[in-house]
């Protein structure tokens, strides 16, 4: 079988299967499995593959066909201008993060050093791509997961910016100590009850801990905030990612907890998905 029936075929299997964009995703399959870029899969409709890589392919087909997200098949996802490493226990890097990128580079446009805390670091998407364009920060990440500090510690080795960045497996409450002159934090922000509406691909696949707020959804922003107030060095910045439906009861959080709101910023989709705020004393 050659490249341009393989994909015909994984292409209609998909279509089936309602899975959004089959063309693309069997396309990117497919290299996985050859090992060769897209460009490569379309310039050689006519080679033919051999047996190995057409089941290992079909494979990769039939799990997709399944809803099992892209990211989690090809164990990669890219983010702001890199690509991250991923696995079912972290969560797949969103682009509606990267508003967070393009107003830490922008807050610290001036600013040659600062240390920052990632709070839930997961594949270490924010933190490493702020690593790669301040290249005198220094950085820390937490997170409760051993496995995702496992695959932040490889895309920072990846990515060449292990020396400036710690990564602890703990709690929030165990960072007393430091002073931060930054907190960024993407935390589980859905709703328990909320959780069977998710895209099912994220349902089914997603890691739960990465996404369960608790009750309100807010049950970790809300530590984080707390926590967050003792670590951030006074007129230090905090940045939250939130949920749609979250700005009010979030700012009213921060500011009980001696913070000023600077601002709240929209996602692609035009919500509310971003805050950013500075500690006050
Ligand atoms: N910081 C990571 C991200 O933004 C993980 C966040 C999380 O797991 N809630 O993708």
């Amino acid at each position: 079988m050659n490249i341009e029936i393989a994909i015909k075929n994984a292409c209609k299997e998909l279509k089936e299967n309602k899975i959004s964009s089959p063309l693309l995703d069997s396309e990117l399959l497919l290299s996985k499995v050859i090992k060769k870029d897209r460009k490569f899969i379309l310039l050689n409709p006519d080679k033919e593959l051999n047996q190995i890589d057409q089941k290992n392919f079909k494979d990769l087909i039939i799990r997709r066909s399944k809803g099992k997200p892209l990211a989690y098949l090809t164990g990669s996802k890219s983010f702001w201008k890199y690509d991250f490493k991923v696995n079912e226990k972290v969560l797949i890097p969103r682009p509606d993060t990267e508003i967070i990128i393009e107003q830490i580079l922008d807050i610290y446009k001036n600013k040659s050093n600062i240390n920052f805390l990632d709070v839930g670091i997961g594949s270490g998407c924010i933190a490493l791509s702020i690593l790669k364009e301040k290249k005198s920060f220094l950085g820390t990440g937490v997170d409760l997961s051993q496995d995702c500090i496992n695959i932040c510690r490889y895309n920072a080795n990846k990515l060449g910016v292990s020396n400036r960045i710690k990564l602890l497996k703990s709690d929030v409450d165990n960072l007393i100590f430091r002073k931060y002159d930054l907190v960024v934090s993407n935390p589980p922000y859905i709703k328990k009850l909320d959780l069977n509406k998710l895209d099912k691909e994220v349902k089914n696949f997603g890691p739960k801990l990465a996404l369960d707020g608790g009750l309100e959804g807010l049950s970790v922003t809300r530590k984080v905030i707390k926590k967050s107030s003792e670590l951030i060095k006074i007129h230090g910045k905090l940045i939250l990612e939130i949920g749609y439906d979250q700005r009010e009861p979030v700012k009213k959080m921060l500011i009980e907890n001696n913070f000023y709101v600077n601002r709240i910023l929209k996602d692609f989709a035009n919500n509310d998905r971003c805050i950013i705020s500075t500690k006050k004393n």
